[in-house]
């Protein structure tokens, strides 16, 4: 995904927005586990400052994911927005320098997105806030119906209680 700078790099304080509808550019399912679906539909708004051009990027992608608790798949709708700074010179992109740099007419925006988009994206998604996951004993869908599981707490804090026992016993012995 490209967007003309050809006009608003002429005038500083000038400023442009606009819709972009595109494709998803190719990198993006490099940085993104979930297939990424329909098309990208992107804000895009273009800032001459005098020195640079500032870029603001804002859309929303869907993916197709699936739930972290309950491992069903789902559509996950990620917002996701840039801000960068870009300065008309030639040269290699240097690591140093905390501004992107453009040449000619026109700005691409495909890594800058995917990696945006990468990050946006959460660790653990949930098709709610209140999926209630899986039986962690017989695997069942606990959102469907509950299971006749018993829960086994005093399992999972057993060991939690031993140790506890054991440093109070030896704090005990140091008095
Ligand atoms: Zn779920
Ligand atoms: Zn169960």
């Amino acid at each position: 995904m490209e967007i003309r700078v050809s006009d608003v790099k002429k005038w500083a304080g000038r400023e442009e927005t606009q819709h972009i509808e595109d494709e998803w550019p190719a990198q993006i399912q490099e940085r993104v586990e979930f297939p990424v679906l329909g098309p990208l539909s992107i804000d895009v708004k273009v800032r001459n400052t005098g020195q640079s051009l500032v870029v603001e990027c804002q859309g929303t992608a869907v993916l197709s994911a699936v739930c972290s608790r309950c491992l069903e798949p789902f559509m996950l709708e990620v917002p996701y927005q840039l801000v960068e700074e870009f300065r008309e010179e030639t040269g290699a992109d240097d690591p140093e320098l905390d501004y992107y740099r453009f040449n000619g007419d026109k700005i691409v925006l495909d890594e800058l997105i995917a990696d945006c988009l990468g990050v946006s994206i959460p660790i653990a998604p949930v098709c709610r806030s209140d999926c209630l996951g899986l039986c962690p004993q017989c695997g069942a869908n606990l959102n469907l119906a509950p299971c006749d599981c018993r829960p086994q707490l005093d399992d999972r804090w057993g060991p939690l209680q031993k140790w506890q026992a054991y440093q109070k016993a030896s704090v005990h012995d140091e008095e």
